[in-house]
């Protein structure tokens, strides 16, 4: 038998005479494979980028799986070529491969092979490691070895070279500060420490993770809410709050089906968790799900839960939250946005306490209270054939309707309050409560984000307003809210009535919205007063806008083309022939 390096010579030869540059085509080809000149300093940035974001291990399983598909390819050409060579002729193609292609240089040490017999050992040396030496340069020295891409590389192919599982390890490393790498593969049942390697080659799914993480994310932020804000949220003096939550004390003390109506930002979630903490199941868990936030074709996995291998992409069986509310409460927000099929299998798990995974045959018990909440009318989606009337009937049996925040003014105050204490303690802020100005806009306002929208508002303003102050309107509103003082709404020096200002500011903003005046016009207005203050002068006037110089022009252009695509010459309001002074 020859001597594997003077194999390894002979194969280089014949394998450069492979490679054809394509400058026509774009292509490169290496035999039948399409292959890409890369620069290695890119490819070190994204190695570099994929260890800082995913981290080492998951960096790590990605590389090797990356050499573990090129050395399969790798092995193919070899096999192809030498088909009626010896074994370790054809074998010494992929050490060539790997260095033609820029990667390492590659000598053997010592290779016994025999693919019939299925026996392999090989040992070889690594000079130049691509990896290593630009793992040390971006990391320095590292506690393990870290050519991965090759060790896959090698590992992929004399797997697919032999038939068989190969596992290689490297022994030294530049990365670990050795003067060259050195790798040893043999069948992996004669590794003792196999898994621990074998582990790298299966992929995972990160989505799966990261659907699990953001699942523990939404458990940990309620359960703070229940520790944080439930007494102060569930505050309301006024009658029509107080009747909500006379019918919701009563349900607690029962296992029923509670529907919870109410505007976006009312509060839904909030009752039902209080429906869920007032009741026997208080210490259970209580899992919350906006229907209207998960894709349709996810929904139902989300719900019911999901089998190995029930579609593409359903890597590991994952329980549904029905599953994890098991002894608890299940609240379903946004109800009459489950698809139909969602709303059969629903039903039934209501009817015979048993869920189902996707793509599975075994039925599971499961001991859950629902609470289901709805913004819209479902009786019109029952109508409509949107929504399953059997089951809108089941969920019907008890109804909480929450009232919206401006059909309850006298909770706005208290509610305020409440907020404010808590956000003052969440950012460190010491205030002395609201303005009156402040008290006023709160009550006058049509709050159509509902509780939820008080609450950001207030934390807004606990952010804006200074350290040892009061929170003022302006610390409320953002200038771009509709029927809020915008700045000259808002005179500091008080000469204005606030009220009235209010209302001009409140009638200027209907005029935009009812069509009579145009944003254009509006911002053409703006303009027009900026140049008049400016007297003229365009940059001046720029500034007055928080705009600079060309901004400022570009506008005035625009706006002027436009005015006379639909306006008569004689209009005095045109921007036309301002110049800078
Ligand atoms: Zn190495």
């Amino acid at each position: 038998m020859k001597k594997p390096q003077k194999m390894a010579q002979a194969a280089a030869d014949d394998l450069r005479a492979k490679v054809h540059f394509c400058s026509e085509t774009g292509q490169i080809w290496l035999h039948e494979n399409r292959m890409l000149l890369v620069h290695a300093e890119a490819q070190a940035s994204l190695r570099k980028e994929l260890i800082d974001t995913l981290g080492i291990e998951r960096a790590k399983g990605l590389l090797m799986r990356m050499g573990y598909a090129s050395g399969m390819r790798d092995a193919e050409l070899s096999l192809n070529r030498f088909n009626h060579a010896d074994d370790m002729e054809a074998f010494m193609t992929g050490p060539q491969l790997h260095a033609l292609e820029g990667i390492v240089r590659v000598t053997p040490i010592k290779v016994e092979l025999d693919r019939a017999a299925g026996r392999f050992y090989g040992e070889f040396l690594w000079e130049n490691s691509w990896e290593g030496q630009w793992h040390r340069r971006q990391f320095g020295i590292h506690t393990e070895p870290v050519c991965w891409t090759q060790i896959g590389y090698a590992c992929g192919y004399t797997s697919a070279f032999m038939g068989r599982p190969i596992l290689y390890k490297e022994t030294q490393c530049v990365g670990i500060g050795d003067p060259n790498c050195r790798i040893i593969g043999k069948p992996l049942n004669e590794w003792d420490d196999a898994q621990e390697h074998v582990k790298y080659f299966s992929r995972e799914s990160i989505a799966d993770q990261i659907n699990d993480l953001q699942f523990q994310v939404a458990q940990l932020r309620s359960s703070i809410g229940e520790r944080g804000t439930l007494p102060n949220d569930m505050i309301g003096c006024s009658a029509a709050f107080r009747a909500a939550y006379d019918l919701l004390a009563k349900a607690a003390r029962s296992n029923i089906t509670v529907l919870i109506q109410g505007e976006t930002g009312a509060g839904k979630e909030m009752f039902a968790r209080h429906l869920h903490l007032s009741g026997a199941r208080a210490r259970e868990p209580f899992i919350a799900v906006n229907c209207a936030a998960i894709p349709h074709e996810l929904i139902e996995s989300e719900l019911f839960g999901v089998e190995k291998g029930a579609f593409t992409g359903a890597s590991v069986s994952r329980p549904g939250r029905f599953e994890r509310a098991h002894g608890g409460t299940l609240f379903l927000d946004e109800i009459g946005e489950l698809p139909l099929s969602g709303q059969a299998k629903l039903l039934r798990v209501l009817q015979e306490g048993e869920v189902e995974r996707l793509g599975d045959q075994k039925t599971r018990k499961v001991n859950v209270r629902l609470v289901a909440a709805t913004n819209t009318g479902l009786q019109r989606l029952v109508k409509d054939g949107r929504f399953r009337a059997d089951l809108y009937y089941r969920l019907n049996a008890y109804q909480i309707a929450i009232p919206p925040l401006r059909e309850r003014k006298d909770d706005i105050p208290p509610l305020a309050k409440s907020f404010l204490e808590k956000y003052a303690a969440i950012h460190g802020k010491k205030l002395g409560g609201f303005t009156d100005k402040a008290k006023r806009a709160l009550i006058d306002y049509a709050w159509p984000g509902n509780v939820r929208e008080l609450e950001n508002m207030v934390e807004r303003g606990v952010i804006l307003a200074p350290n040892g102050g009061r929170i003022e309107v302006n610390h409320l509103f953002a200038s771009c809210d509709p029927g809020m003082p915008i700045e000259y709404g808002l005179d500091r020096k008080g000469d204005l009535d606030p009220s009235n200002a209010w209302n001009t500011t409140r009638a200027f903003c209907n005029a935009v919205l009812d069509g009579v005046l145009t944003l254009d016009q509006v911002e053409s207005m703006l303009l027009e007063a900026a140049v008049t203050r400016a007297k003229g002068n365009l940059s001046q006037a720029a500034r007055y806008l928080g705009l600079t110089r060309p901004q400022f022009a570009y506008r005035l252009k625009r706006l002027n083309e436009e005015s006379e695509l639909d306006r008569s010459e004689s209009n005095p309001t045109s921007a036309q022939g301002f110049n800078d002074a």
